[in-house]
């Protein structure tokens, strides 16, 4: 029994986390789980029910003994700010902890007009929904951005980005904390993405890839059930990734030859526009597709049969079990596209069990991802624990 992964969860902090993902939701369950002995368990559920962050009530289905209580994360313990900024368009909402939206506001947004006019905008956006809610900004606990760029994650700046002019090192939580008295959480949309569709729909499966195919490409990857960044952020930038035969292509990272060059929604409306039918952006040319015109459909075949050469090789080195196509490319076109190169070229081994799925609209899937990010670090176990200890000294010094 040396195995790290059968260490028992004593803490308080780790008995949280067992209730709030639903792995024991009773005092019995959690006795199971952890070993602890019954005193112990109820001075630990006591401090965590004390700190506002534990509920017990109702009742759940006895077997004719007595009924036990139901543990429950307390999702009404103040409220979470979230944001997907997209590079011609933003979704703001204040959700509560369990990521149930309680307000929302989407519209048109530029990232290119720099980082201190859109967060500005975005903080406005957050100010007027939280009243909209009836909820103050002392009641929020974590503020949760995503950005169409690579992040450092544990920085909070955006490392680089192609697509974000201004951005590049830019400070976002130091200047959203000076406004929002929380911590604040960034990371990359497709990141952010990948952890909200995994949470939501495919939590057995901890390899889990999406793809989101807007004005850029990038893919976000789940590892071991945790979103994998790489060193600095730049696991999963599948956009600037050399596509043979195509270094004609001009890609706005400087380069050429990049699969983004060739297949992003940006490349087709440039494409569609060279051939008299203007196009602004990969949402022009998905309404393109979905009107059926030909030129559209043809080009956005061929992409994603192009993103699905590279995403062959991501299938081969991640073993996914599930992959997930989104953004404005994510329709039945592209997706056939991906799937006749990716059988082509991948291993049967590696593509036998893959599921091959196209993403709920993209909006909501980022929301629920901005909430599970700031969620799952805000209340981390030792995240927790350090603050009960806080709490504990507070009251034993008085
Ligand atoms: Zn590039």
């Amino acid at each position: 029994m040396a195995d790290a992964n059968l260490t028992p969860a004593t803490s308080a902090g780790e008995l949280l986390r067992l209730v709030r993902t639903g792995q024991a939701t009773t005092r019995k369950a959690l006795q199971n789980l952890s070993g602890l002995s019954r005193s112990t368990l109820t001075s630990r559920l006591d401090a965590l029910q004390s700190a506002g962050w534990l509920t017990e009530s109702g009742q759940e289905d006895s077997t004719g003994g007595r009924p036990a209580r139901q543990l429950r994360f307390n999702n009404r313990h103040g409220v979470l700010l979230t944001a997907s900024i997209d590079t011609m368009h933003a979704e703001v909402a204040v959700t509560d902890l369990g990521g149930q939206r309680l307000a929302r506001r989407a519209g048109a947004m530029r990232v290119a007009d720099g980082p201190e006019p859109v967060l500005d905008r975005v903080l406005g956006w957050f100010r007027g929904l939280l009243a909209d809610c009836g909820h103050r900004l002392d009641e929020v606990r974590g503020v949760g951005l995503s950005v169409p760029g690579p992040v450092d994650h544990l920085l909070g700046r955006p490392v680089q980005p192609p697509i974000m002019p201004g951005w590049d090192g830019f400070d976002i939580p130091g200047y959203v904390g000076a406004r929002v008295p929380a911590p604040v959480l960034v990371d990359n949309d497709a990141n952010v993405m990948a952890l909200g569709a995994q949470r939501a729909g495919f939590a057995d499966s901890p390899a889990f890839v999406l793809v989101k195919v807007s004005t850029g490409i990038g893919a976000g990857l789940i590892v071991g059930g945790e979103v994998y960044r790489g060193i600095d952020g730049g696991a999963g930038d599948i956009g600037h990734i050399r596509l043979p035969g195509s270094s004609a292509a001009r890609c706005m990272c400087g380069s050429t030859g990049c699969l983004a060059a060739v297949a992003s929604g940006g490349a087709l409306a440039a494409r569609l526009t060279e051939l008299g039918q203007p196009t602004a952006s990969g949402s022009g040319v998905r309404k393109r597709v979905l009107d059926g015109e030909s030129d559209a459909v043809r080009l956005t075949r061929v992409a994603g049969r192009q993103v699905g050469e590279v995403l062959a090789t991501l299938i081969c080195v991640v073993n996914p079990g599930v992959l997930v196509i989104a953004g404005d490319l994510a329709e039945p076109h592209f997706v056939a596209g991906v799937r006749e190169t990716l059988y082509q070229r991948a291993l049967p081994r590696a593509t036998q069990r893959l599921r091959i799925e196209i993403s709920e609209p993209a909006e909501g899937v980022a929301i629920a991802g901005a909430c599970a990010m700031v969620v799952e670090s805000v209340f981390a176990p030792a995240e927790v624990d350090r603050r009960l200890a806080v709490l504990s000294s507070v009251t034993t010094s008085r």
